[in-house]
């Protein structure tokens, strides 16, 4: 059977199509700028001796309906969706999945009116979901959408981690809490470092690191997510390429009374203008090693405070589980950035971790790999992510009977 994971937003869908006897990925690509003249297909494929082949075009895609159309008419062509009946399921990735999924949902009225319901905690992102998933539901109305959160794997937190310090009318009447996200790929590495530690997930305390674009943290006690650095919003925690992570809320109020801003210019300025670029004008993390490596002095201080946050969450993660069997480095800067790991982890040989500088430096292999010395008490991985993968076996799981 097949699984097509699909990733929309208001103006493009993401796609992978996998074949699920071996997660062997058939065809990926993109869908952008729908609803615009020179809307965009991008389809990349394996053909039947396995080379890689690709294929872009320009033309209007009024609707993310007329995008799917033409996504499938050229599956078909290809040979790579023959029917629509190989389709055992269609993996949705929905951003916030609110309080009450905690697991992958096959989607019906209901989950979408949920997922409705949540648009005001993530506005930017739960609209283009909700019609990639009608428009799924409308051609393919035989093959079963699967939703998956970003929130779900973190809905373990305890109240003691999830709850903030505020008024409790605020939680109970308009859900403000910390939901957490990121949460599909936290608990693919999860899984991926229980079996580099030849241990079940459910005997692993870990400390997962996902530092991409945006970025966070969980702590993981026996497989299950008791704290994550994301909040309400993906706004909290880490410092990330545009986002400012943790700050002190008063920066917001003194923006909105000093600085002449109002709520969206608020937003901007700590969504958009703040992270890494706000602090050195860039937020590519790879351009920021060139310039500090040159001496720029505010590239280095954005490196600084990027690895000093980390630090601190590593050891507060260590606090909270007590005993910790690995940490997991992983997306683009954690599965990159040696230097990042480096200063994160340096110094904290009391907590039982000694990074290996050699095994951390090396480019070569670049995948799933121990980057600690044999005597660190904690293992440090490297484990590349695959989002995509996961939530095709989470949707194909939904919909298989239990044995
Ligand atoms: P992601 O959102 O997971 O695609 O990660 C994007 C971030 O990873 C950007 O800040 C990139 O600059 C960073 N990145 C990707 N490759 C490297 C690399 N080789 N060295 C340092 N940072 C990298």
């Amino acid at each position: 059977m097949k699984v097509l994971v699909l990733n929309a937003g208001s103006s493009s869908i993401k796609y992978q199509l996998f074949d699920s006897a071996e997660w062997r990925v058939l065809a990926h690509g993109l869908i952008a700028r729908i609803g615009e003249e020179a809307g965009e297909l991008k389809l990349n494929w394996y053909d039947a001796a396995g080379a890689a082949q690709s294929r872009q075009e320009t033309r209007p895609i009024p609707t993310h309906q007329a995008g799917l159309d033409l996504l499938i008419a050229d599956l078909r062509e290809r040979g790579l969706l023959a029917d629509v009946t190989e389709l055992a399921a269609i993996g949705h990735r929905v951003v916030h999945g609110g309080p009450n999924f905690n697991h992958p949902m096959i989607v019906d009225d209901a989950v979408v009116a949920e997922i409705e319901s949540v648009i005001p905690l993530a506005p930017l992102h739960n609209p283009g979901h909700l019609a990639g998933i009608a428009v799924a539901r409308q051609l393919f109305p035989s093959v079963p959408s699967v939703a998956v959160f970003d929130t779900a794997f973190h809905q373990t937190m305890p109240p003691t981690a999830y709850r903030y310090a505020i008024p409790e009318f605020l939680y109970t009447e308009h859900r403000i809490r910390r939901y957490g996200f990121h949460g599909t790929s936290h608990h693919y590495v999860a899984k991926r470092a229980a079996a580099l530690l030849g241990k079940p997930l459910a005997k692993c305390n870990l400390i997962t690191l996902h530092l991409g674009n945006g970025a966070s943290a969980s702590a993981i006690r026996n497989g299950q997510c008791v704290d994550t650095s994301m909040g309400l919003t993906p706004l909290e925690g880490l410092v990330m390429g545009t986002r400012c992570g943790d700050i002190d809320p008063a920066v917001a109020i003194y923006a909105l009374k000093n600085l002449g801003l109002d709520a969206d210019g608020v937003d901007q300025l700590l969504n958009r203008q703040s992270g890494l670029l706000g602090i050195c004008g860039v937020n590519d993390m790879r351009e920021i090693d060139l310039r500090a490596a040159a001496g720029d002095a505010a590239a280095e201080l954005a490196i600084g405070i990027t690895a000093h946050r980390l630090k601190k969450y590593i050891g507060a993660y260590s606090a909270e589980l007590g005993a910790v069997d690995a940490i997991v480095f992983t997306g683009g800067i954690g599965e990159n950035a040696a230097g990042i790991r480096q200063r994160a982890c340096a110094d904290l040989e009391r907590l039982g971790i000694v990074l290996d500088d050699t095994l951390n430096a090396a480019r070569k292999p670049s995948g799933e790999r121990r980057i600690s010395t044999p005597a660190s008490a904690v293992q440090v991985l490297v484990i590349p992510t695959n989002e995509e993968l996961e939530i095709a076996q989470q949707a194909l799981a939904a919909v298989s009977p239990i044995e």
